[in-house]
């Protein structure tokens, strides 16, 4: 198994193209085939042939219970192979750590619903489930996991809960640390872990499930989930009003946030991204409002009294139209695409936009980003030139903005040549050193989708 000091070794290298046992293996060739050879029968004989597969010289392996996980994991340990945890593998190309013996450990035949209580408003869920496919089954009995993450439809709910995937209504209902009551987990050593429960706080003790939302896969594959759940609004609507200064936007926001609003989104979208879907040339305010019709009209009244009449209305099945095109705006398939998801204060937020907008201005770049003015998280995409210089250097610019003002900047998609220049975390967090202790505890050999966390964890 990777040794601490080869793993300590790759870190100070810290060159991503370069790893120690890359050198050795490279020099006998032959030896990689064989343990190729040898870890891909012993899998085979523990989930059956069909299962296992090998993809660009990478072991894709499809489990359906935890017992096959906590057996693939074992023969991974005992082979000196690292395991990647994947859902869709949407981030599969992402931030790949310095892994090279590894088998991708896909969720996908651990899919559906294994308990729904209508009455209580829960659900368990297996870790593979396409998070449409969930909500489609929650929706014929008038309830949903309230969370709009910027995904494909194929992506899963193990993958979005691994990542902490939230959305524009994260402002009304919170975000997955709200909602996830339970999980079952099978740990680096195979041993299945069950954290929380069925019920709203039912366990004394630490809350282990907050742990491992966010944890990228770094510290156990998650297999099963359970949320608590929302009825699903019954009308909604979202005011699109069109801004042409960042002034006016911050005077908006410090009315709404200190009213009696109740917006389900409040995101603030560049002229890029206006444009992208369809509005004018300028600012575009959203304002969501889930809370039935009456409430929606005191809503639109109320901001035409803030904002003047001329504002676009989209109300239901148009309002989810709307907000379908704005996600897929964010899931771009073209290598010239970059996706950083910032996180700062609210009243950071337009600061941070001018800034951007100093930076990139006159740049050839297309940069937009849409900013949650009651959240604190901008998502900003950069396309078409990403390999010219002083992009990188930019986005650094901006990212030591972010994390002076106690934020973050994270690349959640880049290119290589982006990616070689800027690392994708950012600086280790204050509390980094007990992040390293519990991976460390948990899993001591790094087995775990090593390389790909923050500060290399
Ligand atoms: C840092 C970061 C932040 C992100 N934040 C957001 C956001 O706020 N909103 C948004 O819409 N999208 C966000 N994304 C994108 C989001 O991660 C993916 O779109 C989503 O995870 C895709 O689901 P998937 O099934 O394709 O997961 P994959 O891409 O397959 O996996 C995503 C991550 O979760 C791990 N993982 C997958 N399944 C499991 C499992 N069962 N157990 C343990 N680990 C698992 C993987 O190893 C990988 O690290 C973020 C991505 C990154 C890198």
């Amino acid at each position: 198994m990777l040794g601490r000091g080869d793993w300590e070794a790759a870190q100070s290298g810290s060159e991503l193209a370069y790893c120690p046992w890359e050198v050795r293996n490279t020099n006998s060739l032959g030896v990689k085939d064989v343990e190729h050879e040898n870890i891909h029968s012993s899998l085979s004989s523990l989930i059956g042939t069909t299962h296992v597969q090998t993809q660009h010289n990478q072991l894709l392996v499809y489990p359906a219970t935890e017992e096959e996980i906590s057996q693939i994991l074992r023969a991974a340990s005992a082979h000196g192979y690292g395991v990647v945890p994947q859902g869709n593998g949407s981030q599969s190309q992402f931030g790949k750590g310095f892994i090279e013996k590894k088998i991708q450990l896909s969720l996908k035949r651990m899919t559906g619903i294994v308990e729904h209580s209508i009455p209580d408003l829960t659900a368990a869920v297996l870790a593979g489930t396409p998070l449409q496919m969930m909500q489609q089954v929650l929706k014929q009995s008038g309830q949903w996991l309230p969370i709009d993450p910027m995904v494909s439809a194929e992506a899963t709910i193990g993958g979005i809960v691994a990542a902490n995937s939230s959305g524009p209504k994260r402002i009304l209902y919170g975000s997955l640390r709200d909602y996830v009551i339970g999980m079952r987990i099978v740990y680096p050593d195979g041993s299945v872990v069950k954290s929380g429960g069925k019920v709203v706080k039912n366990v004394a003790g630490y809350d282990l499930c907050k742990l491992f939302i966010g944890s990228r896969g770094t510290l156990g594959i998650l297999t099963e989930i359970t949320f608590k759940l929302r009825p699903l609004p019954h009308y909604q609507e979202l005011v699109l009003i069109p801004l042409q200064t960042l002034d006016e936007a911050a005077k908006l926001q410090r009315i709404i946030l200190a009213s009696e609003f109740i917006p389900s989104s409040l995101e603030l979208l560049t002229p890029q991204f206006s444009v992208e879907l369809g509005q004018r040339p300028s600012y575009t305010l959203l304002v969501g409002c889930d809370e039935g019709e009456a409430a929606c009209i005191y809503h639109r009244e109320r901001l035409t009294e803030l904002a003047g009449a001329d504002f676009n209305l989209k109300r239901g099945e148009g309002a989810d139209q709307f907000w379908q095109e704005y996600r897929s705006y964010f899931n771009s398939s073209s290598q010239d695409f970059l996706l950083a998801k910032v996180s700062v204060l609210p009243m950071q937020v337009l600061p941070f936009l001018q800034l951007l907008r100093e930076l990139f201005d006159g740049s050839s770049v297309l940069m937009s980003c849409s900013a949650g003015l009651g959240t604190g998280i901008i998502r900003l995409t950069i396309q078409d030139g990403l390999n010219q210089d002083g992009v990188a250097p930019k986005l650094k610019i901006a990212r030591e903005w972010a994390e002076k003002h106690q934020g973050a900047l994270i690349l959640e998609k880049a290119p290589f040549v982006i990616q070689k220049q800027l690392s994708i975390w950012g600086s280790e967090p204050s509390a980094f050193p007990l992040m390293k202790a519990i991976k460390q505890k948990i899993d001591p050999d790094y087995l775990l989708n090593s390389g790909s966390f923050i500060g290399g964890l």
